[in-house]
């Protein structure tokens, strides 16, 4: 992982971690820290980004409204506003869906599946 702020290839893994359990990093070169999400539109975000991910995917993909999303990630021990949510789709949609269509479709066929999915619930 290269550093966000010199992009030297020179880092030591420190063992502490972020409040959101993302492993932090220090540059040797620069002597500043960042972790995966430094330099990234998730960076300030107080949630992990694939809850960020999850979050679009319930108003894409399952219609749910900007309260029934909220409330239901207040289950999950994610507090935030149907705001937040709106805010979110309009920030983070396009990089979702420009990413997913830069992804290779593989060969088994036209449609693919995804058979599992990996979230991280307080930093586990
Ligand atoms: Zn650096």
């Amino acid at each position: 992982m290269n550093c966000p702020y010199c992009l030297s290839t020179l880092f030591t893994q420190l063992k502490r971690t972020t409040n959101l359990g993302y492993d932090i990093f220090h540059g040797h070169s620069c002597q500043r820290d960042y972790n995966e999400r430094t330099g990234t539109p998730f960076n300030l975000i107080e949630v992990p980004t694939d809850i960020v991910f999850e979050v679009l995917l319930c108003r894409v993909r399952y219609k749910l409204s900007y309260r029934d999303v909220a409330e239901y990630f207040l289950f999950r021990g994610f507090e935030f506003t149907h705001e937040t949510v709106r805010d979110w789709q309009e920030r983070f949609l396009p990089l979702f869906t420009e990413q997913i269509r830069s992804k290779p479709q593989g060969k088994i066929g036209k449609i693919g599946k995804i058979w599992k999915t990996y979230v991280r619930v307080q930093g586990e």
